[in-house]
């Protein structure tokens, strides 16, 4: 079948017109705007015949409608190479029925955490990118983590010819198994910098260097150019779209659900990236119904769904879900312009505010266009609770981010009536965070060392310890670098040998 072309501009209105391979070779737009689709495509084919689908199938089925730059041939061979036994299981994205909720276990790849969706296959669409737009730069990947980005970014680009991956993480503010995974990370195009500071700084600090005119100039000139591996890299987003669709149709195809049956979805949500490649999903005509937002106690989220003010100008506060310690959520920018219409310029005074004031309050009209969308949140006692209910009850162990979404998921049916069957955005290994997981099991402070919790919760669970933990068990540590958030350019330019 024939495809319309789609190209991408920028949610601030200063770059139109971009090819989607272009788009994922810069990461976000000059203007400090994202990159989105003019139109969101709807499938093509029928719910059942995806029902019969392998996720790579399925993968190519929803790629080609966006990346419509990328060949049949090109993608095909980005898929096999991403999808591929890097994952322990053939399913890719299993799902696991505990409780009457529907987990999608988003953590098979390898580095045990769903950013492994994406960012199996980022590295090879731009690769592929960077051929067809004759880049004959150095590509440098600037990104910042919330602790599970940059090891699956890494672990992604590592050694990969013609790229440089820098990750910053903030210093205190992730588990200790997701920095050993970090610090250990080989590869000579890799480095590791701990800041001094968060997740939110980290981030700031990232889009401030991709924005600063002058120091993109000095990097042209010693043969390089930024890109990004975050969600704001709508080469992220789009692989993300895919697992919905695979996981309704695995439900069809297990005959859980009929054809056109309405399903709801929580995801625990940080930086609005998942949550955002669902609402695609959506968009493209998977019957979805609500998009359960769950937030753990850095709840500006859910504040924002309630009220139409996005406010953050509050306490950061350290959880026991760390990847969802975030209060400036980078992807929400995508949904405000769509539900201004794509009204660029309102999106961008929207997000002129935010810079000035940290806050912006939506019309009435763009809430009525996000009712799709439910918050909720969970604080500790919530997520602790639901993680040792659901093991005791249905013996399914999930990590403190999966606890989070499950308990808001079935808080919201309860509370809604809403009979729609939920499925939970299982994003995270139990074993990333096995002291916290430990600590919801037993209800008190664990104390011994990471290593022997990890075991505890192997033998109580019967779950094998996965091989990206096993690896860093006595793996060296690679990586010293730290600085503060204000000395991120600087550390960049060290490490590329700018002065
Ligand atoms: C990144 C992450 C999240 C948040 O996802 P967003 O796309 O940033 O909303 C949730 N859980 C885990 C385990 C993560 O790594």
């Amino acid at each position: 079948m024939e495809i319309m072309a789609l190209s991408y501009q920028s949610t601030r209105g200063g770059q139109q017109g971009v090819s989607a391979s272009r788009a994922i070779l810069q990461g976000l737009a000059a203007d400090g705007g994202l990159f989105m689709p003019t139109e969101i495509p709807r499938l093509e084919v029928s719910l059942e015949q995806l029902a019969s689908m392998t996720y790579q199938e399925t993968a190519c089925e929803v790629m080609r409608l966006f990346l419509t730059d990328y060949t049949e041939e090109e993608l095909k061979q980005c898929i096999a190479r991403a999808y591929d036994s890097k994952f322990d299981t053939e399913e890719i994205a299993p799902l696991v029925k505990a409780g009457g909720i529907y987990y999608l276990e988003l953590f098979h790849g390898r580095t045990i955490a769903f950013k492994d969706m994406a960012l199996s296959i980022l590295p090879h669409l731009m690769t592929v990118a960077a051929k067809k737009n004759q880049v004959d730069k150095e590509i440098v990947i600037l990104t910042a983590t919330s602790g599970d980005t940059g090891k699956a970014a890494m672990a992604g680009f590592a050694d990969v010819p013609g790229t440089r991956i820098i990750v910053f993480y903030p210093k205190n503010g992730v588990s200790p198994v997701q920095e050993l995974q970090m610090r250990t990370q080989r590869g000579e195009n890799t480095s590791v910098v701990a800041i001094r500071g968060n997740f939110d700084d980290a981030q700031s600090g990232v889009k401030k260097l991709f924005s600063d005119e002058e120091f993109n100039r000095v990097l042209e000139e010693r043969g390089f150019q930024f890109s990004s591996a975050n969600s704001i890299n709508i080469g992220r987003l789009i692989p993300q779209v895919v697992y919905y669709v695979y996981a309704y149709a695995k439900l069809l195809e297990n005959r859980e659900i009929t054809a056109g049956e309405i399903i709801n979805v929580a995801v625990p949500t940080g930086n609005f990236g998942n949550i955002l490649a669902a609402y695609f999903a959506k968009q493209m005509g998977l019957p979805i119904g609500k998009l359960i937002c769950a937030s753990n106690d850095n709840k500006v989220l859910y504040d924002f769904f309630v009220t139409g003010t996005y406010d953050r100008n509050r306490d950061f506060i350290l959880t026991n879900s760390p990847s969802m310690d975030i209060l400036i959520s980078s992807n929400l920018e995508r949904l405000i312009y769509l539900s201004a219409g794509c009204d660029a310029r309102l999106n961008a005074r929207l997000m002129e505010e935010l810079s000035a004031d940290g806050k912006y309050t939506v019309t009435e009209e763009m809430k009525k266009n996000m009712q799709d969308f439910r918050g909720g949140f969970a604080d500790w006692k919530e997520d602790a609770g639901e993680i040792r209910r659901v093991f005791e009850d249905y013996g399914y162990l999930m990590d403190t981010h999966t606890g989070v979404a499950s308990a808001v998921g079935r808080r919201y049916a309860a509370e809604s009536g809403d009979p729609a069957k939920i499925v939970v955005a299982a994003t995270a290994s139990p074993y990333k965070f096995a002291r916290s997981v430990m600590e919801a099991l037993s209800g008190s402070r664990e104390e011994a060392d990471e290593f022997q919790l990890i075991d505890e919760m192997s033998s109580l669970s019967g779950v094998p310890v996965p091989q990206a933990v096993e690896e860093i068990r006595s793996a060296p540590v690679r990586h010293h670098r730290e600085c503060g958030r204000d000395e991120m350019k600087a550390e960049v330019a060290d490490i590329l040998g700018i002065r």
